[in-house]
This record gives C-alpha cells, sequence and structure tokens, in this order.
C-alpha cells in the first residue's frame, strides 16, 4: 500500500528516533500516532496521537493497527509478538523477520555469517561447561554477549588471560548467551542505508563511530578509510537489505581492522533494524535525511539522494553535556538537538550537535 498526504503512520516507541521520524512525517504532509508504554516520552510532542499502553495489550493494539496505515518501530526490543498481532491487521515495515533476526545476537551472526559476510568467530552458549569449551575453542580475549535484549555495552563482559570463565558467567546472569572471539579493530564504522517497497537501494556515506563507555559519543563522515573500503561497505549492506526482503531504513555495524598483509577489511558487527544514532549527521549533512528516507520507504514512496553536504560530525550530548546547550546555541557552526527529555540523567542521551565542514578540510 502507497501512502497519500494525511495519512497516518503508527510508530511503536516513543524515544528521540521516534520524536525525529515524527517530525519527518510532517515535512511531507504525514501523521503519527506513537505506542508506548510510557506516560512522558520525547516522541509524544511530535505526533498528533499517543496510546499509553503495554506491548501485550492486545484491545489497545487492536485499535493502534485501525487508526493507522501503516506500522514501524523505531526500537528493537519491541517483543515480536506485537509486531506479528499487528502485521495480522495493518502493514508493518520493516517487518516481523527483521526485528526477530536481530534480536537474538546468535540467530543474526549466523545469518550475517550465511549471507558470506565476515563476523567475529562465535559460539552459542547454553552453561557455564559450554562456555568454558568455548572459551578453549575462540582462544582469549572474548566477549561473552547475551543472546537477547544487549545494548550500549550492557549484557556483555570481556574474558581475558586470567579471568575466572565461571564468574564471568554468572556475572551475565543465567540467559542464553554467546561467545564472540575479540576483534583487534581499527575502527568501528556504519552504514545507514534504506530499500524501498519496490526494491530501489539507498545507502548513506560509510561513516565511524567512537563509542565512550560503550555508548556512542561521535560520529563523522566520511569515514578515514579507502574507497574500495568504503565502497565494500555499501555493498554489505545493500546485502543484507536484500536478504531481508526489507522496506526502511536500517544500520549495519561494522569493525575495520587490517588483515596481514596490511590491508583494510570489514567485519559486520550487528544490524539495527531502525534508524540509528550513527545516522543522525544526515539531518543537515545529507540532503535526505534518514528519518526522511524511513518515511519514504514505509509510505511507500520512492527514496531520495543520500549526497552528503561535506565532511561532517556528529556529537552526542550525553547526560550534563546537554547543560551546554547555551554555549553551542552561540557557536554559529553548530547544529542543536535536543529531545526534550526533561531529567537530566548520566549516560542518557539528551541531544546532539552536528557540525559540517568543507569536503576539502582536513580531518582533525
Ligand atoms: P555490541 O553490543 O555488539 O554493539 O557491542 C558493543 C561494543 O563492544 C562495540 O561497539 C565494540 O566496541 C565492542 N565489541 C563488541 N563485540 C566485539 C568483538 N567481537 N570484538 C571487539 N570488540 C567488540
Amino acid at each position: 500500500m502507497i501512502l497519500s498526504p494525511g495519512a497516518t503512520i503508527g510508530i511503536l516507541g516513543s524515544g528521540q528516533l521516534g520524536r525525529m521520524l515524527a517530525m519527518a512525517a510532517l515535512k511531507v504532509g504525514l501523521r503519527t500516532h506513537i505506542f508506548a508504554p510510557e506516560e512522558a516520552a520525547p516522541a509524544y510532542d511530535a505526533a498528533a496521537a499517543r496510546t499509553v499502553a503495554a506491548f501485550d495489550d492486545e484491545e489497545a493494539l487492536a485499535s493502534f493497527a485501525k487508526s493507522a496505515d501503516v506500522v514501524t518501530y523505531e526500537f528493537e526490543n519491541v517483543p515480536t509478538s506485537t509486531v506479528e498481532f499487528l502485521a495480522e491487521r495493518v502493514a508493518v515495515r520493516p517487518g516481523a523477520r527483521a526485528l526477530a533476526l536481530t534480536q537474538d545476537r546468535l540467530t543474526e551472526k549466523t545469518f550475517l555469517r550465511d549471507l558470506g559476510l565476515k563476523v567475529a568467530p562465535f559460539v552459542g552458549v547454553e552453561d557455564a561447561g559450554a562456555l568454558v569449551r568455548a572459551v578453549a575453542e575462540l582462544g582469549r580475549p572474548a566477549i561473552l554477549k547475551t543472546r537477547r535484549f544487549g545494548y550500549d555495552g550492557k549484557g556483555q563482559s570481556l574474558i581475558r588471560e586470567g579471568s575466572n570463565v565461571a564468574a564471568v558467567h554468572r556475572t551475565l546472569g543465567s540467559a542464553p548467551m554467546i561467545l564472540e572471539g575479540f576483534v583487534a579493530f581499527e575502527r568501528e564504522a556504519s552504514v545507514v542505508a534504506a530499500r524501498s517497497l519496490e526494491g530501489e537501494i539507498a545507502a548513506y556515506d560509510f561513516c565511524e563511530n567512537e563509542h565512550e563507555r560503550h555508548i556512542l559519543a561521535r560520529t563523522r563522515a566520511p569515514a578515514r578509510v579507502s574507497a574500495e573500503t568504503a565502497a565494500e561497505a555499501k555493498r554489505i549492506a545493500a546485502s543484507v537489505l536484500e536478504a531481508l526482503d526489507y522496506v526502511g531504513v536500517l544500520a549495519v555495524e561494522m569493525f575495520v581492522t587490517r588483515d596481514r598483509h596490511g590491508r583494510e577489511a570489514l567485519i559486520v558487527n550487528e544490524i539495527a533494524p531502525r534508524v540509528h544514532n550513527s545516522g543522525h549527521w544526515t539531518l543537515e549533512g545529507a540532503q535526505t535525511s534518514q528519518f526522511e528516507q524511513h518515511i519514504r520507504a514505509i509510505a511507500g514512496w520512492p527514496l531520495w539522494a543520500t549526497t552528503r553536504r561535506g565532511r561532517v560530525e556528529m556529537h552526542n550530548l550525553i547526560g550534563e553535556d546537554a547543560e551546554d546547550w547555551r554555549d553551542i546555541l552561540a557557536q554559529p557552526d553548530l547544529g542543536l538537538h535536543l529531545y526534550g527529555k526533561l531529567e537530566i540523567r548520566p549516560d542518557r542521551k539528551m541531544g546532539h550537535v552536528t557540525r559540517i565542514f568543507p569536503e576539502s578540510a582536513a580531518p582533525e
């Protein structure tokens, strides 16, 4: 189904990604209806309607489905049963498959490997005994992660030389886990890309990401890699989009490494089936923002150009960083984005800042 102006997009989730999706929808004459359990949240300010209910409230979901012409999600921990329930009543883009696949790190890594992409060596781990065997197989250092519900470094732990394997296993609880070989990467980078209902693909330039305390701190576009590596990164994103028959925007996070001949090589870490923090630079830094691109794709509309407008940097405003808003406003080359969160908390993403340099300016 192709949406006409005035149609309503239902969004599951009420965070800043939902807020920026709602703002992008408004730009092109579409309305949004947010469905989320929170009483107060960033996305509500920008939406025409909200339903505050649990993700398993079938009555609320059924009336949400009736109100929307298409439904999407802005975070990947929405239960797949919610999306499946909605999909029987209204188009959900991207669908339940991408969500289910990316909610489980083991299924996700297996999918990526089966697509022929390079991933870190990995083994599924059911209990402490299996972990001891897995560590013997993959060697140290290795990273133990819970299969589900991990984000921003939560639900993972490094196993070093000398680490007590059973103790590390206990810190993550009793959930099913995955052990991954440690990738000695040079940089972390990502591709944000979209696929339309017609199957057209548009990828933004490969960008590099720096994390602090496991939270994205900075993105710069383009990534400082060779032209071949940048092109390869876009090809990887396209192959993931195709394989999932995906409609909408997704992000593919990768490690840039060097092989033993000193050549750059890409290792895929994970997929986010949604607009992504490492794509915020596109708001001022590209012809179409990732948010508008996602809206266009799920509306059944053609994609628009992803052309970059110079060399772009994005800094997240985390916790108290947001108190600097006056100083940021005073600098004419900084673009301020705040998510309307009233309470500053440590590690909370409060907003972000973009800065565009001429393409010719040398990266710092
Ligand atoms: P993830 O939740 O998988 O995105 O992991 C969070 C962060 O942990 C990544 O951004 C990396 O900095 C680091 N990390 C995750 N997996 C690996 C790995 N296999 N090797 C090295 N670092 C990793």
